[in-house]
């Protein structure tokens, strides 16, 4: 039967065998829905695109039709790999004719997700996460009844690797321990950048012309509107290009991959960071296969086991465990609002205005999504998604910026990194704290404080930071809502110490919603 594959399932796994017929529907509708990144619909089209060239004779790719439209005028009964939606996947259950099958997106199934979840599959614990830095992992989504009490990142981490057998010997971890963040994330070396080679980058194909052509005509004639500055493509679009892109990154980067994964350098805007995620994202790679090849170079003696852990850590663990909350949590997880957040987006947040922002790390974090619609995760959450968190930003709307504006955005990543990791807005489902944090932690984990017009310990005055103002704001805002909660009990005690409480919080409602 042919299959109906979606821009994200661009991978031959999502296909039975290399010769199956195949539908991709290019639907203008799209983009005229959202605005995206000009990078990111340059990245989709081109992949979708290059994808239906590969496929020749055997691919009816339709350009311009709704998918209701195209699929309906296929008239033949079509197979569709389980989308990555919620809103996709009710679509597609709906359509005559259509039938869902089980999807190699990732290795994990919701099926497999709700076991593990259930503690069906339960092989030990860990002793979970309680030093109150930001740890890259979150602290793990309340269990609910009769499942396990709470569903510990490092629980199913641990899982995965013991399951697929991956950086293990025998029944042990590799290394002799499961976890080396004690050797990962730290702070950034006092120098401008980390002297790596630069991550992969593909060369521009005749089919990016094309779709740099058709994007242009798009937006001139009022069909779409974009965020962000077009440029060129810089993310794997075809599975050739994604193997070498892996490739490139395993053999010259993976190595520094661990020490400095947390860490930002305003001249380093990869750092030591694979860049996969666009590739992984759009299905052009199995994250098995991605965790191979960093295991094969430990094996090989190339890079060392604290960075090939930290690495496989964020794809078979993080990676994994947020596709499996997106489905455990339910379809109106993405709406949830535990703070009662309602300030909506500014204009100069929502539309990349970098130039207008003084705060240094917010205006370098804000230029590089304008300028590659890609930022590591630390600027993403403890830069972006901090500020947000300060001022209060309506959480649906913070996702859907987040999900338009980079290139790797989905509905299932950015629903439970934003509302559940960055913006506490499940209520503490998967982190025990929100993650706000003052100027302090950027000064400590970037080189942007050097060169800012602000100074990262001062509250009050003309050079008072806006972190760590609007940190002790946050925490007068919410402390109410907040006063249960264990992890919180020390920094609200320093705010209720604050001799200039008053003051500073009076300050920050005068900063407004303009740009800081
Ligand atoms: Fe950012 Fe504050 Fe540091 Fe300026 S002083 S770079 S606003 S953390």
């Amino acid at each position: 039967m042919r299959r109906w594959l979606f821009a994200d399932q661009l991978g031959p796994h999502f296909l039975d065998d290399p010769d199956q017929p195949v539908l991709l529907v290019e639907s203008t509708r799209v983009l005229a829905r959202r605005r995206f990144h000009r990078q990111k619909a340059q990245l989709l089209l081109s992949a979708l695109r290059h994808r239906a060239r590969e496929l020749g004779d055997r691919c009816d790719h339709r350009i311009g039709a709704t998918y209701g439209e195209a699929v309906a005028d296929y008239g033949e009964p079509l197979e569709v790999p389980d989308p990555t939606s919620w809103a996709a996947r009710r679509f597609v259950t709906d359509l005559p004719g259509v039938t869902v099958v089980p999807t190699a997106y990732t290795a994990t199934s919701r099926d497999d997700f709700s076991t593990w979840a259930h503690g069906g599959t339960d092989q030990g614990h860990s002793d979970g996460h309680g030093d109150g830095r930001w740890d890259g992992h979150g602290d793990g989504a309340r269990g609910g009844t009769g499942g396990r009490r709470r569903l510990l990142m490092e629980d199913f981490y641990r899982w995965q690797r013991r399951r697929f057998g991956v950086l293990m010997d025998g029944d042990s971890p590799a290394g002799g321990r499961w976890n080396f963040d004690h050797d990962n994330r730290h702070p950034p070396p006092r120098r401008a950048h980390l002297d790596l080679p630069e991550p992969w980058s593909p060369s521009e194909t005749e089919v990016d012309a094309e779709v740099r052509e058709h994007l242009d005509r798009l937006e001139r004639d009022g069909h779409a509107q974009f965020r962000g500055v077009d440029g060129p493509r810089r993310f794997a679009a075809t599975r050739a290009e994604a193997g070498q892109a892996l490739d490139w990154f395993v053999r010259h980067r993976l190595a520094d991959f661990g020490p400095y994964e947390d860490a930002m350098l305003a001249g380093d805007w990869a750092m030591a960071h694979s860049t996969l995620s666009p590739a992984l994202n759009l299905g052009l790679l199995h994250p098995l296969e991605v965790v191979a090849a960093a295991e094969q170079a430990y094996r090989r003696g190339e890079a060392p086991i604290a960075s090939v852990e930290g690495f496989v850590r964020q794809v078979l663990g993080w990676r994994e465990y947020v596709w499996g909350i997106y489905w455990w949590a339910g379809e109106d997880y993405a709406d949830r609002n535990a703070l009662g957040a309602r300030t909506p987006l500014p204009r100069w947040f929502d539309d990349l205005d970098a130039d207008a922002v003084g705060a240094a790390c917010l205006s370098d974090v804000l230029a590089g999504v304008r300028e590659r619609g890609w930022v590591h995760h630390i600027p993403r959450l403890m830069v972006l998604g901090n500020w947000a968190l300060q001022r209060g930003y309506d959480p649906r709307a913070l996702t859907d910026f987040f999900h338009e504006s980079f290139v790797d955005g989905y509905a299932w990543v950015m629903a439970p990194n934003v509302v559940g990791m960055s913006q506490y807005a499940d209520g503490g489902l998967m982190a025990t704290k929100p993650y706000a944090a003052g100027g302090a932690y950027i000064h400590r984990m970037s080189d942007y404080c050097g060169g800012c017009r602000y100074h990262p310990s001062h509250r009050l005055g003309e050079d008072a930071c806006p972190f760590t103002a609007g940190y002790w704001a946050f925490l007068d805002r919410n402390a109410g809502a907040l006063a249960a909660n264990p992890r919180l009990r020390r920094p609200l005690a320093g705010l209720a110490r604050l001799a200039d409480r008053a003051a500073v919080t009076a300050a920050e409602h005068r900063r407004g919603a303009g740009p800081p």
